[in-house]
């Protein structure tokens, strides 16, 4: 008789293929849930979890064992396992595709013999930091001091609170993640930072290291994050496992991180869209931290100026406490919004007005006080194409429905979405006219007629052109640091989170489109863009006084720039939730989108429109709205057709119910749509 023991396990199966679950195996000992093995797959040999649950065996079925128990690192525990199902239903992907793709990707090519090795160093590496004086921290403010007693009345032993921390930028909401780190940390416990860019975790873990890595009690900080290489992810991932690091700060695959001692989740910026994952399981970080905190008993902090709606609206309805910060640190007060109106500017017949006589003066006496000023704009939209007058030829590509971009450094043509790059004619490729130009007001353009405007000013831009290089980023930001730029132009990569001191005035040139979007989260985003750029002026009390915000808009009247004028995002919250309610979208309602790929719009359609016929027959459809198919708003990449179907349901419950069985269905649809080549879910979507 064979005495070996079925067990289930996770393992990466082939997204939709039907094998999204765990599989069965044999294995000759009872292995914990939770344990990392090797086993056969196909052909190949993978990594798998060993998942809690029986396993349930098809008796006519042989099968086969376990390859390897990789013993050197402890099982998964039970709640990171939940939390990973729970993730994999919800975002209707495969378990093991999920549980696999959040661990380091070094755990998957290293045998039992390393991993212990690596484990074995990481534990004698972990010598405790020799104790030092008590590092200094300042005196909290009224604000901090109330949102911390209510934060500590509602952690009680066996609470698990979510708090949205509203605060100003500046009223100090990072020392209140530092001040409840710190009690989390003093009660044993492990706390979990999640921030929305790469690009803010050295900041932050400046911060954090210098409150925990020294004193009397030094604590271990790791961080999680695509920038690190594959050794060290793996090894600060082990650190968070094996409960050695108490500190992790990280991007949001963080949030899949295992923690056996998780007593605090910190999201900062949680109204960001990178929280947001944008292919394969499309997880929002946010909201999996929320349910995280539940599982594991931990308080969750979701901290920002300008909250997401959905936030908002929970702590309205009293299932977030929401704690404020009303006050910027030292009471410096928010810069004077000063909209200019572009209607009454005096016409020059051929001449694009970017720069309005009033934000020149403006920046003008800044440069003259030696002070340093911010304009931006925002990138979505203003990317210069180049143009034809006497045709009307603009630059498209040849297989996209989108323009080609004008890159002035190397005179090339660039589709931003399928890479197509072309040198720029010498003459417009339908007429022959030599005089072509760009259209449109790309963050060149404006650094250019700065550079004009304000003859001796020190102009710098930085966007993701003047970027890409290693440390390209860094060595910018500390010129500004510095005094040594007047004026940074930029795109909204430099509107959030920097601590500049200088600056006393911030522009945003030309901000209206996301007033008349087709993305119903556009304004969202861009008052959260323009409160957080206000933030950045005046953020040295000293010149709080003098600080401003130039808009140059040609929409004055419309309300969200009144609210914008009073720093009130309350008041921009409730016009735009009602908004929202009358045209039932999120947090009204719950959505998914449909996508499907295919070589004509044609094929893409059919599928998507079979797929509808699928969806009602499924209980609890009835409730559901399935809106017709539309082709995504770039309706072509490198010849890819791309079309959508909107999914809404009036509560988050039947729409869960109906998807499930629907994707299952789905996977046997493709099969019979040639043409369709990829499809996808996204539950949630950011935008639609
Ligand atoms: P936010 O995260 O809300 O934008 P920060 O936490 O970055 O604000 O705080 C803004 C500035 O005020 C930082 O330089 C910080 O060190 C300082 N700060 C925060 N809290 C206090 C306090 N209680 N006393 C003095 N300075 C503080
Ligand atoms: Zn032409
Ligand atoms: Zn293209």
């Amino acid at each position: 008789m064979d005495d070996r023991l079925p067990v289930r396990v996770a393992v990466d199966a082939p997204q939709h293929s039907g094998l999204g679950g765990a599989l069965d195996y044999l294995s000759e000992r009872t292995l914990s849930p939770g344990t990392l093995v090797r086993a056969p797959l196909g052909r190949r040999e993978v990594t798998g979890i060993v998942w809690p649950g029986d396993a349930d065996p098809e008796p006519s079925v042989a099968l086969k064992p376990v390859a390897a128990v990789l013993d050197a690192v402890p099982p998964l525990s039970a709640r990171w396992c939940e939390l990973v199902d729970f993730a994999a239903s919800y975002y209707q992907r495969g378990l093991g595709e999920v549980a696999l793709s959040v661990l380091p990707p070094e755990l998957r090519k290293l045998d039992d013999d390393q991993l212990a090795q690596r484990v074995a160093r990481l534990r004698k590496a972990w010598a405790v930091p020799p104790a030092g004086p008590v590092p200094a921290r300042p005196e909290l403010t009224p604000d901090q001091a109330a949102a911390l007693a209510r934060l500590g009345e509602l952690s009680a032993p066996g609470q698990a609170p979510v708090v949205l921390l509203h605060g100003l930028t500046g009223s100090g909401k990072t020392e209140v993640y530092l001040r409840a780190a710190e009690d989390a940390l003093a009660a044993g416990r492990q706390v979990l930072v999640l921030v929305p860019e790469i690009n803010l975790t050295p900041q932050l873990e400046a911060r954090f290291a210098e409150r925990f890595g020294a004193g009397p009690a030094p604590k271990r900080i790791v961080s999680l994050h695509s920038g690190l290489t594959p050794a060290q992810r793996l090894k600060n991932w082990l650190a968070a496992h094996l409960g050695l690091a108490d500190l992790v700060l990280g991007t949001r695959m963080a949030v899949f991180a295992p923690l056996p001692r998780l007593g605090l989740i910190v999201v900062d910026e949680e109204h960001d869209p990178s929280y947001k994952q944008q292919e394969g399981a499309r997880y929002s970080a946010r909201d999996l931290a929320v349910y995280r905190g539940k599982l594991e008993g931990a308080c969750v902090v979701l901290g920002s100026a300008t909250p997401s709606l959905e936030s908002w609206q929970r702590a309205e309805q009293g299932r977030y406490e929401r704690l404020t910060l009303a006050h910027r640190v030292g009471n410096g007060a928010l810069p004077a919004v000063r909209l200019v109106d572009m209607n009454l500017l005096p016409k020059a017949p051929g001449v694009t007005t970017l720069l309005s006589p009033q934000l020149v003066g403006a920046l003008a006496r800044r440069v003259e006080r030696g002070e340093q000023s911010l304009v931006f704009l925002n990138r979505r939209g203003y990317a210069p194409v180049l143009h034809c007058g006497a045709c009307g030829w603009k630059s498209d590509c040849p297989h996209c429905s989108a323009w080609r971009v004008f890159h002035k450094v190397d005179r090339t043509l660039r589709c931003h979405h399928c890479g197509f790059t072309q040198a720029v004619p010498r003459a417009c490729p339908d007429c022959g006219n030599l005089d072509i130009a760009p259209l449109g007001r790309g963050t060149e353009r404006l650094e250019e007629q700065l550079a004009e405007a304000l003859p001796g000013a020190r102009v710098a831009r930085i966007d993701a052109d003047s970027t890409k290089t290693k440390g390209a980023l860094e060595a910018q930001l500390s010129a500004v640091h510095a005094g040594d730029v007047d004026v940074l132009v930029g795109t909204q990569m430099v509107a959030k989170g920097h601590d500049f001191r200088r600056i006393t005035l911030v522009a945003a040139v030309s901000p209206d489109n996301a007033l008349f979007s087709s993305d119903f989260r556009a304004p969202e985003r861009l008052f959260a863009l323009l409160m957080q750029a206000a933030g950045r002026a005046g953020r040295d009390a000293a010149q709080a006084d003098r600080s401003e915000m130039v808009v140059q808009t040609w929409h004055p009247t419309h309300p969200l720039y009144a609210a914008l004028q009073r720093h009130d995002f309350k008041a921009f919250a409730d016009s735009q939730l009602k908004e929202r309610s009358m045209a039932g979208l999120p947090p009204f309602s719950h959505l998914a989108l449909l996508r499907a790929e295919a070589r004509t719009a044609q094929a893409a359609r059919e599928f998507l429109q079979a797929a509808a016929t699928l969806a009602e027959q499924i209980p609890g459809a009835r409730e559901l709205l399935i809106y017709p198919p539309v082709p995504h708003h770039i309706a072509r990449v490198a010849n890819v057709e791309r079309m959508q179907m909107l999914v809404e349901s009036p509560t988050r419950g039947t729409l869960q119910r109906v998807l499930r069985p629907w994707v299952d269905e789905l996977t046997r649809l493709k099969s019979q749509h040639k043409g369709v080549m990829r499809w996808a879910l996204d539950v949630d979507p950011l935008a639609i």
